[in-house]
């Protein structure tokens, strides 16, 4: 999605006349990027239809940056569609709450509910988790390992077959024991589906929730709006959470959630871990969506790492789209000053993942050095060109000979080149604003 909606802008910014065709274009391509990414089909014709209203002509004619204006136009766009505009219920501190959560099996709520449960105790909550799910075997284990590792009070049973039972037993327990957030996870089949959504009527009946949470894979595709619809009518769903957003969904299906629910999403699960767990904030998830990266957290990591009067020429680089071995000389020798790999260029999308795996911290570095050794025997006009061709074999040869290492080594640090470079070249003619605050473009 990224790299064609890039594409679109790129294109946009080249063309001299600004026309209602060069519009029409880039809408277009933005529009199969848009579905590409799972937004659904009539909320992609919605958007696009309200950007014509809002994109004025005129004033693109008139000279003004016609690619600020698309840009931010779109970039609004997205927002407002995941803005329900109203919050959903927050839970209080020091006042009970019932919150409930459904979705899918498979979807992640097990997974979630700790996360969530986690996440407040943290800040000083007395959360309590109650397993209904009754259906999957396993369930109660699985959420009494997670809220023993996190030393959260569970309540369950491997005897009792019927959710809604236990469902409000746990919460007339935990009520009793004074728990300020008390998580109902349930059970979500694949198959049976009335069944699972006459359990769910049930189990809120017998609960009462404050808040039901609809639980949704980041990846689940075009199904998210329909899916999303479906619990809504059974239970009165107040929040989205999205789910796997560590992986390779962009999480367009929250667009679809959003719409389907009116509601907001108010978290991200971003593993599989207890804290790989996000508030949501809107702004970075549509740069993410729109493939241009977290900015706030890119720059506030630029601003916290990289000494201070390298800032302007790093942002000028950045603007200028070229990047050349020298520039990946110069963020190497970042990234190994800062300790652990991966702080900076690991806020782009792509950079990190494969140059600097989690858990591999010690081989990357190991690796970044290596290819710092091979470029160490390159010469300036090397260093400096921007000309893809200059590697020739010859050259390829010398700087294997000169570093002492193999013709492949020196071959794979040139296709990590060309794969930053391309990444790096997605920021071309970016104005980053101060914050990374798009909207403000
Ligand atoms: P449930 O059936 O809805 O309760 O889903 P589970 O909580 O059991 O999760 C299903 C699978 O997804 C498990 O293997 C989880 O570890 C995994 N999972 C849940 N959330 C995330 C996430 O944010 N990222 C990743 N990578 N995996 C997740
Ligand atoms: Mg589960």
């Amino acid at each position: 999605l990224g790299g064609s909606i890039s594409r679109a802008l790129q294109q946009m910014s080249n063309a001299t006349i600004i026309d209602e065709k060069v519009l029409n274009d880039c809408l277009n391509e933005i529009t199969r990027a848009l579905l590409q990414a799972d937004v659904q089909f009539k909320l992609v014709r919605d958007m696009q239809t309200n950007i014509k209203k809002i994109v004025n002509l005129d004033d693109l004619a008139a000279g003004h940056n016609k690619r600020r204006i698309i840009q931010q136009a779109i970039f609004n766009e997205l927002c407002k569609m995941l803005d329900p505009g109203k919050p959903s219920f927050t839970p209080k501190k020091g006042k009970t709450s019932i919150v409930m959560f459904v979705g899918l099996q498979g979807s992640g709520k097990t997974t979630t509910c700790t996360k969530y449960a986690y996440y407040h105790q943290k800040k000083g909550w007395k959360p309590a988790l109650v397993c209904a799910d009754t259906f999957r075997a396993g369930a109660f284990d699985q959420l009494k390992q997670n809220a023993t590792k996190a030393k959260i009070p569970f309540y369950g049973s491997y005897m009792e077959s019927d959710p809604v039972k236990i469902a409000a037993e746990g919460v007339e327990r935990f009520k009793k024991e004074n728990c300020d957030l008390i998580i109902v996870d349930t059970s979500g089949r694949h198959k049976q589906e009335a069944a699972l959504f006459e359990e769910m009527r049930q189990v809120s009946e017998a609960t009462k929730p404050d808040l039901v949470i609809f639980v949704m894979d980041g990846s689940i595709g075009q199904a998210a709006f329909d899916q999303a619809q479906a619990f809504k009518k059974i239970v009165s769903v107040g929040a989205v959470i999205v789910t796997k957003m560590d992986g390779h969904a962009k999480g367009g299906g929250a667009l679809s959630a959003v719409a389907a629910t009116k509601s907001p999403v108010i978290f991200l699960g971003t593993g599989e871990h207890m804290d790989e767990f996000e508030v949501f904030d809107v702004k970075p998830f549509v740069s993410r969506l729109l493939g241009m990266g977290d900015w706030s957290g890119f720059m506030d990591k630029i601003h916290e790492v990289v000494p201070m009067d390298q800032q302007p020429e790093l942002m000028q680089k950045l603007s200028e789209g070229h990047f050349t071995l020298r520039i990946m000389y110069e963020q190497f020798q970042n990234i190994l000053k800062m300790g652990p790999m991966g702080q900076v260029l690991s806020m782009l999308p792509g950079f990190s993942a494969e140059l600097m795996p989690k858990g591999h911290e010690k081989e990357s570095q190991a690796k970044v050095k290596r290819y710092m050794t091979m470029m160490d025997s390159m010469t300036n006009e090397e260093l400096d060109s921007t000309n893809p061709k200059l590697m020739n074999e010859s050259r390829i040869m010398r700087i294997a000979r000169g570093s002492g290492r193999q013709v492949r080594d020196v071959m794979e640090m040139l296709e990590e080149y060309k794969r930053l470079a391309k990444i790096w070249g997605k920021m071309k003619g970016l104005k980053i604003p101060k914050g990374g605050d798009m909207s403000a473009l």
